[in-house]
């Protein structure tokens, strides 16, 4: 008799989802508020960005880190508003030159031409992936980088002195609206804000390729999916904007290896729709070409991978076939009890460990 091995099943209000990089968050906030760099490495003995490759590297004498940190020191006043902005634009002229000179110079650096396509063909079978802290690790730390670039821009655009007002709307409008955007978007009608410049002064002037490197181990995992021939097609599923979403497999060195994308479509200025919310779902089925009346048949044949459970829980509600949470602290996969009926969700530490979730494919 073979014996089936044991996989371990939690409750799915046991599954603790906490902000990917919750120290390093206070970490940073503790500088702000002392305004000092003094004892940060005695507060800091887990801070993993000190080992971290980006130290190395330097412009204009800082580390990425340090000029991050820079930013956020940066007072809210009149006089360093100039500034923020030459920071910013500097820093988006870097990554546009980086993305340039590495675009189109390998397989994994040339985006598909029908990446973002308007008719699709029909299909059924579909492998859907969220972009960050899914394909590449939380523990990049790049969602703490966003969270700094999106408070300097609510201190810029509300004319803010107090970084912590700027944290604390921010968390706020998070909550209640799902992007920090949308809140700023609703509860500031008379400033007109433009969310692609929200992007491009925050997603954008992030200095990915100093983070992002080529995965290769990644890479030779997709295109085994892909070579299996179970799936029609390989889609990106993002609540980010396409330019982040594409400078983010470009770096990866992925970018050839997917049908097409969906975004969180900032030009809709009152009308971002994105994960959970299940009109982004039914849209992304009518750009993915997915066969069937109702939601529920187009999604019957879709696996869906992606780091948030929210997201995974509502693609189990619309009856996708499979849904996986990818969480890089985790050694040993697992399964989550979904609320839907004797559904359960897969969790996964690495690429690699899709392996055991879909041997078939394998
Ligand atoms: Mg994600």
């Amino acid at each position: 008799m073979t014996s089936i091995p044991l996989t371990k099943t939690i409750s799915i209000d046991d599954y603790k989802e906490e902000s990917p990089d919750k120290n390093l968050i206070d970490i940073i906030n503790h500088i702000h508020s002392v305004k000092s760099f003094d004892h940060l490495l005695d507060l800091a003995n887990d801070w993993k960005l000190r080992d971290h490759e980006t130290d190395s590297i330097k412009y204009k004498g800082l580390t990425t880190y340090e000029r991050l940190i820079d930013l956020v020191l940066l007072p809210g006043n009149a006089e360093s508003r100039s500034e923020y902005i030459s920071i910013i634009k500097n820093q988006l002229e870097r990554n546009n030159q980086q993305l340039k000179s590495i675009l189109n110079t390998t397989p994994g650096t040339t985006i598909n031409d029908n990446i973002i396509i308007s008719t699709p063909t029909p299909c059924s079978k579909v492998f859907l992936f969220d972009i960050d802290n899914c394909l590449y690790s939380k523990h990049l730390n790049i969602h703490m980088l966003m969270q700094i670039l999106i408070r300097k821009y609510f201190q810029y655009i509300l004319k803010l002195d107090s970084y912590d007002i700027a944290k604390k709307l921010n968390e706020k409008y998070y909550k209640q609206y799902g992007l920090a955007i949308k809140g700023l978007i609703n509860e500031h009608p008379d400033l007109k804000i433009d969310p692609v410049e929200y992007n491009s002064f925050v997603d954008d002037a992030l200095p990915l390729h100093e983070i992002i490197k080529p995965d290769l181990e990644l890479r030779e995992t997709l295109l085994k999916i892909k070579q299996s021939g179970k799936f029609e097609k390989m889609w990106l599923y993002t609540n980010a904007y396409k330019s982040h979403a594409l400078r983010c497999i470009v770096l990866l060195g992925i970018a050839d290896i997917f049908d097409g994308l969906t975004f969180c479509d900032y030009e809709m200025v009152n009308d971002m729709i994105c994960k959970p919310d299940p009109i982004s779902y039914w849209n992304m089925t009518e750009q993915v070409g997915l066969r069937g009346d109702t939601i529920e048949e187009r999604l019957k044949e879709c696996v869906f991978i992606d780091d948030s459970l929210r997201n995974l829980e509502m693609g189990m509600h619309l009856n996708m076939k499979k849904c996986i949470l990818i969480d890089h602290d985790v050694t040993e996969p697992y399964l989550i009890d979904a609320r839907e009926a004797n559904k359960k969700i897969n969790v996964i530490g690495r690429f690699k460990d899709l392996e055991s979730v879909l041997p078939e494919l394998f």
